[in-house]
């Protein structure tokens, strides 16, 4: 399988695979769903009764919406994800799963009202580079006298558990357009090349042209619309374009990494599997 990047951005990417087959596009789209490890908050503890300010104002540890609903956005908001750092808690070799700063970030949020609750008040115990990709996602709203006093732990997670271990977004792909003209069959200079919805088709010199085939949907109407014949479309199903978004925890090629090497791995147990089933 041969890999091609057409665009690349810190947080989007799209390539194209080549030399391969439609189960291993939809293997690898899988993957860079539900598979890839990332960071998430997973359990918040809240402060209950009072809290008292710099100012000696005593305010009360409420907000307008339940403690679930806050935990379970504050685990929404992505974090940065370094998989060169992080292992999963439970497999942790230097704490047992107790948790320690290769498997856990500890966060803390210390808010008074009235203010609006955002990403950006989540404090990293530690490193300052932890802190949320975005600052500016809102959480809660605190109306006067109100406060709030969390601590929040993250751990790595896939997206295959929740969806807040969820690294990508928009990840699809579609067989290489393959667009084949016959000028001899037709009158270039009357062919309908307006029809076309991404508009690709051109009159060059006389004669049909295509640019940009990868922007072809496959749409099919180009070959309603022109003479009989005189124009192909279809998919290659060996070559396939791909697209997908990352929320930020981690970069596009970082997640395309991660992802491959993802699905290595499952292919080397399943193999594994194979050969033991095979003795
Ligand atoms: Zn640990």
């Amino acid at each position: 399988m041969k890999l091609k990047v057409i665009d690349s951005k810190p947080t989007k990417m799209s390539f194209v695979i080549e030399e391969t087959e439609p189960h291993i596009a939809n293997a690898l789209r899988r993957t860079l769903l539900a598979d890839i490890p990332k960071m998430a908050i997973d359990d918040v503890e809240f402060h209950l009764g009072p809290i008292r300010g710099e100012d000696g104002k005593e305010y009360e540890s409420v907000a307008p919406m339940f403690d679930e609903i806050i935990a379970h956005r504050l685990g929404l908001v992505p974090l940065p994800t370094d998989l060169k750092i992080f292992v999963r808690k439970q497999e942790c070799k230097s704490c047992n799963g107790e948790g320690c700063p290769n498997c856990t970030i500890i966060y803390s949020l210390n808010k008074k009202g009235p203010a609006v609750v955002t990403s950006g008040d989540l404090e990293p115990i530690g490193d300052s580079k932890l802190k949320p990709v975005d600052p500016n996602i809102p959480i809660v709203k605190l109306g006067e006298g109100q406060a709030m006093l969390v601590y929040a732990t993250a751990v790595l997670g896939t997206a295959r558990e929740h969806a807040k271990w969820q690294v990508t977004t928009g990840v699809g792909y579609k067989y290489y357009p393959v667009v084949e003209i016959d000028n001899r069959k037709m009158d270039a200079t009357k062919a309908p090349v307006e029809v076309c919805p991404v508009d690709i088709l051109h009159v060059r010199d006389k004669k049909v042209v295509v640019e940009d085939v990868e922007k072809c949907t496959l749409c099919m109407t180009c070959v309603e619309k022109f003479d009989p014949g005189s124009i192909k479309v279809h998919g290659d199903p060996t070559r396939m374009i791909f697209h997908f978004e990352t929320d930020g925890s981690m970069t596009a090629n970082e997640a395309l990494m991660a992802a491959l090497d993802q699905l290595g791995k499952k292919y080397s147990d399943v193999a594994a599997k194979a050969g033991a089933l095979g003795e």
